[in-house]
């Protein structure tokens, strides 16, 4: 053993209890990568499972001090690669600071560890009256932590935004040790620069983040729902617009294009139509809804829906959304497709679904286009094998510039991580980079967070 690692490691099981850190492959197999497919992976020097934030500060202290790379893990269900280890690292693994610290139903506000998993603090203050909106597809597996790193959206962002929107404060540790704070716990705070949204969406590369303060909302109200049917999902695209043009604002508005629904047709028979496209519609207005829902139906029409169909009550509603919710488990029952995640503006969102289908035509690869399409977020995933690797990347890469041209970005909510860490500099001018840069080594001078993840 080198004599660095022996001195790393000596110095870490110096401050750590025994369980907290291990340095055998074996406790790290499958803690190596995330979802996200092209995206390599190293080998740790250790894994280091923190009770507390003195333990993740003697952490970044050894590491900084010994110029180790360290990479924050919260659940690994990232889809960009930013989690994945990286040769001779410490993995910082958040699994066992999964405590939730306070619920304050005055200031409505969450106190919470990074641990916590996205579904068990919704329940939590659910037993409160309470609601966390921010809803990534791996909210039942997902941690807060890596939420917050990600900056995740989910289906619900058309109305109620995402994660930055209810992040009001951080404890954090930055490499040397310093435990650091940011943010508040008030309604408003404007002392200093916005640190906290600054930290969110960083991917671990700016500080490991060890307590969050979510603020809450009221529960919601009850919820309505509709489908309807569409000839081709170009005319499901327009109609999007044709919601957005009502004034009212849908708390979902879904795509699934005709690929996708065959996806999940073969995964599961759910009654969804043999052709065209699905748009998904909610309103959770409580007494509202049904009025919503009427605005919605006439909008889905006039923009030439084939059919609609509205849930008659609000478990009907909850069961088709569970439909829009089997599309992930099908697509991986169908492999790890290359999955982009534009973000264009609403009134693009027709020509990016056209372009698509004509980009998975042009290179021979499967393409499908489903998405959160309410805010011009869609998730085309491109289908490879060993024999078309090359066309699918291709295909992926062109998705982006598409998006680009259409006036998006390259990501609308899984970040930019190893898988697009490449196309970054296709969406920030290069003075940009400088200053992202610049602001990294403001917090890391010496490299060791997440090193070479998002940007060089
Ligand atoms: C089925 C499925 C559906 C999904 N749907 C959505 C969706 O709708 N919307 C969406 O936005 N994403 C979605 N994702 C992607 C993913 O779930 C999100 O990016 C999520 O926020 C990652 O959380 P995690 O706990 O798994 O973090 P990880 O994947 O473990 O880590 C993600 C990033 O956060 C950093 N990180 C984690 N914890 C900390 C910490 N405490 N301090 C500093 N950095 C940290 C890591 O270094 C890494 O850069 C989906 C993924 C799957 C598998």
């Amino acid at each position: 053993m080198a004599a660095t690692t022996a001195r790393v490691l000596d110095r870490l099981a110096g401050g750590l209890p025994a369980p907290a850190l291990r340095t055998t492959p074996a406790s790290w197999a499958g803690r190596l990568r995330d979802i996200a497919p092209f995206c390599a992976a190293g080998e740790p020097l250790a894994l280091v499972t923190p009770h507390t934030t003195d333990e993740v500060a003697l952490v970044l202290a050894v590491a900084d001090a010994e110029r180790i790379p360290v990479v924050c893990q919260g659940a690994l269900t990232g889809a960009a690669g930013a989690a994945n280890a990286i040769d001779g690292c410490i993995l910082l693994s958040f699994e066992k600071m999964n405590r939730i610290l306070e619920i304050d139903p005055l200031e409505q506000i969450a106190v919470v560890q990074p641990g916590t998993v996205n579904a068990t603090l919704s329940a939590a203050v659910a037993e409160y009256g309470l609601f966390y909106p921010p809803d990534p597809g791996s909210w039942e597996t997902s941690t807060i932590g890596g939420n917050v790193a990600t900056n995740a959206g989910g289906m619900c962002c058309v109305k109620y935004g995402v994660t930055s929107d209810y992040v009001r404060a951080l404890e954090f540790v930055v490499p040397g040790g310093q435990i650091l704070r940011t943010g508040r716990r008030t309604i408003k705070g404007v002392a200093g620069y916005d640190l906290t949204h600054l930290l969110t969406g960083s991917e671990g590369t700016l500080a490991a983040i060890t307590e969050i303060t979510v603020s809450l909302l009221a529960e919601r109200d009850v919820a309505l729902a509709a489908v309807g049917m569409f000839e081709s999902t170009r005319a499901a695209a327009e109609a999007v617009a044709a919601i957005k043009a009502t004034g009212r604002r849908p708390s979902m508005l879904e795509l699934l294009d005709a690929p996708s629904i065959e996806i999940i047709s073969s995964f599961r028979d759910v009654g969804l139509p043999n052709s065209g496209s699905v748009l998904l519609v909610r309103s959770d207005r409580g007494v509202h809804a049904a009025d919503d829902m009427a605005v919605f139906e006439a909008a889905f029409r006039s923009a030439g829906a084939e059919e609609v169909y509205a849930a008659s009550d609000p478990q009907e509603a909850e069961m088709l959304l569970e439909t829009r919710r089997l599309l992930g488990p099908a697509i991986a029952a169908q492999g790890s497709p290359l999955s982009d995640d534009v973000c264009v503006p609403v009134g693009a969102l027709a020509t990016l679904v056209d372009g698509v289908a004509e980009i998975g035509r042009r290179h021979g690869v499967r393409a499908i286009c489903p998405g959160h399409a309410g805010d011009g977020n869609l998730h085309p995933a491109i289908f490879y094998d060993a024999d078309n690797t090359d066309r699918a990347f291709s295909a992926f890469e062109e998705v982006m510039d598409l998006g680009l041209s259409l006036g998006g970005t390259i990501t609308g909510e899984h970040g930019v991580g190893l898988l697009k860490k490449s196309f970054l500099r296709r969406e920030l001018s290069a003075p940009m980079l400088d200053l992202h840069r610049n602001v990294k080594a403001a917090f890391d001078p010496h490299g060791i967070l997440n090193p070479g993840k998002v940007f060089d």
